[in-house]
């Protein structure tokens, strides 16, 4: 069955023996937990979309290694086509889900694991790739939900991984075997680890020659000996624990519900192995990562942003400011700031090449435009919905005064707008435009995919000053004009 259902999904998790910390405490189920179910079904919503006959071409696609349809998320890009409906499928899953659903990583891991094991291979003489090939299938025809697994705790930022005072500070090889290696260290921001199969672990920085032990990058079982997932606290998050309208998002969460992961003395099988020691190819699989994760935001905030407009669009008729022309103008704001990174995202992909191995990669100076402007339009589309929204996104009562024989009656009576409209219906989106602009949201915005500065320094890289300049030169000061009218000349 390479098509799981939602049903398949939650009930193959449930058989996994992870071992979770949420709230400090350690869980006996991932799948009951109330702090972990919005982000599952987030992620069964990615499943189900993909059994929909209107969805299909951009949900699914056939796999070049074996013929067969597979969901979206476990396939290799094959042309500059996948990658544009790559970025539209985010979007109809950011405006279905209304959040993050956290399967973007483990593709792009998976893609960069595919060109990256080629690569080693034509260079070294290594055997990576069919290895690869292997688990892709297996990945494929289980249709697995994985998480990817990059940014290392880092330690002293001024210092390399092997000048670290503790050396667990990035992920490596602690002993060598005939049948694989054991690893330690931890991954943080980890979205999605904590409700998937397997985690894809892969270097988060270019390394030295020296640092042989650090460029190790291989597939884990999340239930596998050692592998601890430890819960990140998030903006509002006890409110899901509460129940009710206060969550915001009550079925789909907020973010992707990130959780650190150590890996205490994993053991590794020489199977699941892709990169053990090759470090002068982490640098390229560091870059194509990111170059395919930083357009993924002018999909899946854009999806994201479609919902928070509406909510904010909707929260104007309530309360009756929708026909002012100003309010009008902060919509359009709004609207031209999401689709100008989802355009870039699209161009991305249009403009995709083709990379040694066979498979797609996105255009990197729009990708990682795209991402740098969602830090900031992300931003700026949130400071208006609270400008539209009003003030009382910060003061509102909670659900337990609404539930109260008391007081409920004034809450009801004193936030009563439009009378056209359900007071309920105010508090519920204005929860959702609380906790969607809330501080978690806002910095995953900023420093997913990679902090702002690290797109701006590919950015400038990429930007040809030189050649920028000799067009400047040749324009003002050239000769090779066409044959016209002669004009004065200038000193
Ligand atoms: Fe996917 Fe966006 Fe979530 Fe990243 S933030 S995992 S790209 S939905």
């Amino acid at each position: 069955m390479a098509l799981k259902t939602p049903e398949q999904y939650v009930e193959s998790l449930r058989k996994l023996k992870i071992c979770a910390y949420v709230g400090g405490e350690r869980v006996e189920s991932v799948v009951d937990h109330p702090g972990i179910a919005p982000h599952i079904n987030t992620v069964a919503k990615t499943y189900e979309l993909a059994h929909q006959a209107e969805h299909r071409e951009v949900m699914t696609a056939l796999s070049h290694l074996s013929g067969e349809r597979v969901h979206r998320y476990t396939h290799i890009f094959q042309s500059a086509d996948d990658l544009v409906k790559k970025i539209q499928m985010l979007r109809l899953l950011g405006q279905t889900t209304g959040t993050c659903f956290q399967r973007c990583v483990g593709l792009d891991a998976l893609n960069a694991l595919y060109a990256a094991s080629f690569e080693i291979d034509q260079g070294e003489g290594t055997g990576y790739h069919q290895r690869f090939c292997d688990y892709l299938l297996r990945v494929q025809r289980e249709d697995l939900m994985l998480a990817g697994a990059m940014t290392d705790p880092k330690g002293h930022r001024a210092k390399k991984p092997s000048e670290q005072a503790d050396p667990d500070q990035f992920v490596h090889v602690v002993e060598r075997r005939p049948d694989g290696v054991v690893i330690r260290g931890a991954k943080l921001h980890n979205t999605g680890g904590i409700n998937s199969h397997e985690i894809l672990v892969l270097p988060g920085t270019g390394l030295a020659a020296e640092e042989k032990d650090y460029a190790i990058a291989c597939a884990v079982p999340a239930e596998a000996p050692g592998v601890v997932f430890i819960f990140g606290r998030q903006s509002n998050d006890t409110r899901k624990l509460e129940g009710g309208c206060d969550i915001g998002n009550p079925r789909f969460g907020v973010v992707g519900g990130e959780a650190m992961v150590v890996f205490d003395n994993v053991f590794v099988p020489n199977e699941h192995i892709f990169m053990n020691g090759e470090t002068q190819y982490c640098g390229a699989l560091v870059t194509y990562f990111a170059t395919w994760h930083r357009a993924n935001y002018g999909g899946c905030k854009g999806g994201n942003a479609d919902v928070l407009i509406g909510a904010t669009a909707k929260m104007t008729r309530i309360l009756g400011t929708d026909r002012n022309a100003v309010v009008r103008d902060k919509l359009t704001e709004m609207i031209h700031m999401n689709e100008t990174t989802y355009a870039s995202a699209i161009g991305a992909g249009a403009m995709g090449y083709k990379l040694p191995c066979g498979s797609y990669m996105f255009d990197p100076m729009m990708s990682n435009t795209v991402k740098q402007n969602i830090t900031r339009n992300v931003y700026q589309i949130s400071r208006l919905a609270h400008d539209l929204a009003g003030g009382f996104l910060a003061t509102m009562p909670d659900q337990k005064a609404l539930e109260n024989p008391e007081i409920g009656a004034y809450v009801k009576k004193y936030h009563t707008a439009n009378p056209d409209y359900d007071v309920m219906e105010r508090i519920r989106m204005g929860r959702y435009i609380e906790n969607m602009t809330s501080v978690t949201s806002m910095v995953e915005s900023m420093h997913g995919a990679g902090s702002p500065q690290a797109q701006r320094i590919v950015m400038l890289g990429l930007a040809g000053i030189e050649a920028k300049i000799k067009m400047a030169e040749q324009v003002i000061s050239g000769t090779d004009d066409v044959k016209g009218i002669a004009l004065p000349k200038s000193n």
